[in-house]
């Protein structure tokens, strides 16, 4: 039996990487990066040892086309889609707002709004084609709170990714996809050291009320939980994974 096709968006590392370990035992995976071929290479391997298909699709989500193309492969390799997790973001240098400069505003923006609605545009229309599909967008914990003094940019891209969520979930429920996103908190990826803080997941850990960071690993089951048929009544919500934060 053919098994669900799933694409992940920013898979080559973190949570993505994670998710796609999870869903290797349940879906076919097309594998969204950027730049870490080896990462991708990485996540292909251990996909395959759990028997799912896997095609690499390098493409940057703030560049349009490369969305057409990462489409066009999908449409020549599997027969339709059947959910995504649209993961790919950035954080920026730790900054205050006044520090912002337009071109980072710019990129933080392309990459994680522009860029997964773009996606979830493309994935939606595959999936109305068949009545049926599941989206996770991945939002932050920092929608909630803000992060003055850190990253407003990025918690403002976050908002926008609930807020459109709701939107599109609303918009297309009816037809048989549900849309949900989910805000991690404080977890220990690659991501903090990418936008120049490498302690930062350690050094906020007490402030969890949970008194500790979490893995990729339990934020990729809330992500899991949300895309499968358990979730069959879930649409329009964000599921915090926090530790209480
Ligand atoms: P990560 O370890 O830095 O991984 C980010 C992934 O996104 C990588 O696979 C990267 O690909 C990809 N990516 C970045 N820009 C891209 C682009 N323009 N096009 C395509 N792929 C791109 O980050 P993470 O911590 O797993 O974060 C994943 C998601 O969770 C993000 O949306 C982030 O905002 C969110 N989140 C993370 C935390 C946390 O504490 N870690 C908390 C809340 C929310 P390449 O490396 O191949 O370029």
């Amino acid at each position: 039996m053919s098994r669900p096709v799933l694409l992940i968006t920013g898979a080559s590392a973190g949570i993505g990487a994670a998710c796609a370990r999870l869903a290797a035992e349940r879906y076919d995976i097309a594998l969204n990066y950027r730049s870490d071929q080896a990462g991708a290479e990485a996540v292909k391997a251990d996909c395959e040892t759990q028997g799912a298909r896997v095609i690499l699709c390098r493409a940057d989500v703030s560049k349009p086309e490369d969305i057409t193309a990462m489409f066009a492969q999908i449409d020549a390799e599997f027969a339709g889609l059947d959910a995504l997790i649209n993961n790919a973001g950035i954080v920026g240098q730790t900054a205050r707002v006044t520090d912002l400069s337009y071109a980072r505003m710019r990129e933080m923006f392309d990459v994680n709004v522009i860029g997964a609605i773009l996606v979830a545009k493309e994935a939606v229309l595959r999936m109305q084609a068949r009545s049926k599909g599941a989206i996770v967008n991945i939002s932050s914990a920092a929608a909630r709170l803000g992060s003055a003094n850190t990253y407003v940019d990025y918690a403002a891209s976050k908002a926008a990714i609930e807020t459109f969520s709701k939107g599109l979930s609303d918009e297309v429920c009816a037809q048989g996809i549900r849309v949900n996103a989910l805000r991690p908190g404080i977890i220990e990826t690659g991501i903090h050291a990418k936008g120049g803080d490498p302690d930062r997941a350690a050094r906020f850990a007490s402030s969890v009320p949970m008194q500790r960071t979490g893995s990729p690993e339990e934020v990729a089951k809330g992500v899991l939980w949300l895309l499968s048929d358990e979730a069959s009544y879930v649409t329009g919500t964000v599921l915090d994974v926090t530790g209480g934060r």
